[in-house]
């Protein structure tokens, strides 16, 4: 945070909408959320949330994916690997997600999001009940066969440093609202375990 964040917050309100959200669920059918997929490179993060996107979108809601690589590209192309970096980077991430759920939209976002203490402070900006933590577990081992990026083989020969699993740490959730073992699961089979939680739960409509 900049130098001179506190000096300004003093001078900054909070604009109120004239929109409440129980009109935006009336409209969408739903409310707004963040569902935040985490798990090592090549867990089958990215997968999962565009083939979820799909099916949600398909029944009529409201929904959008945040992607790792595509914010890299723009929001946090400022950003590197370090700690600080990353925890930067998801501290961004969750603002916009959280902003996203608040205007009605299910909010997938696919980032590795190694750092349990990040996570949980997407969790504090959401709303209760509004942050559905998707932990998709893969060993190192089955990552690494995968490997889609060749990310892991440039990790091993150390061409690319501090990469999670490897150089770097990845600290597994300890309550996920929803774990997929994805070396034991389908792509498909982890959407309907998603799709199960979110409706049990009162998250989209049953009979969509
Ligand atoms: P991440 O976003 O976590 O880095 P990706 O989705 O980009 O992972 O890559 C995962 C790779 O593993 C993809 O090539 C995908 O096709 C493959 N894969 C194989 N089995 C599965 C599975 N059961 N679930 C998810 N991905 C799988």
């Amino acid at each position: 945070m900049p130098e001179s964040a506190p000096e300004t917050a003093d001078n900054l309100y909070w604009n109120r909408s004239k929109v409440t959200p129980e009109q935006r669920c009336q409209r969408n059918g739903h409310r707004g959320c963040v569902i935040w997929l985490t798990g090592l490179s090549a867990a089958g993060k990215s997968t999962i949330s565009t083939e979820l996107e799909r099916e949600l979108f398909n029944l009529g809601l409201q929904v959008y994916v945040l992607d790792g690589d595509n914010i890299r590209h723009g929001l946090c192309s400022d950003l590197g690997f370090s700690h600080e970096d990353r925890t930067e980077n998801i501290r961004r991430v969750g603002e916009v997600s959280r902003l996203m759920a608040d205007a009605g939209i299910i909010c997938i976002t696919a980032f590795i999001s190694p750092y349990r203490s990040d996570r949980d402070l997407v969790r504090q900006v959401n709303r209760e009940k509004q942050f559905v933590e998707v932990y998709v577990n893969a060993p190192l081992n089955v990552c690494e066969q995968r490997d889609p990026k060749g990310l892991y083989l440039k990790a091993r020969a150390k061409k690319i440093t501090e990469f999670t699993g490897i150089s770097a740490p990845y600290e597994a959730p300890l309550q996920p609202e929803v774990e997929l073992r994805t070396d034991q699961v389908t792509p498909a089979e982890s959407v309907a375990k998603i799709i199960e939680y979110l409706r049990s739960h009162g998250q989209i409509p049953t009979a969509k």
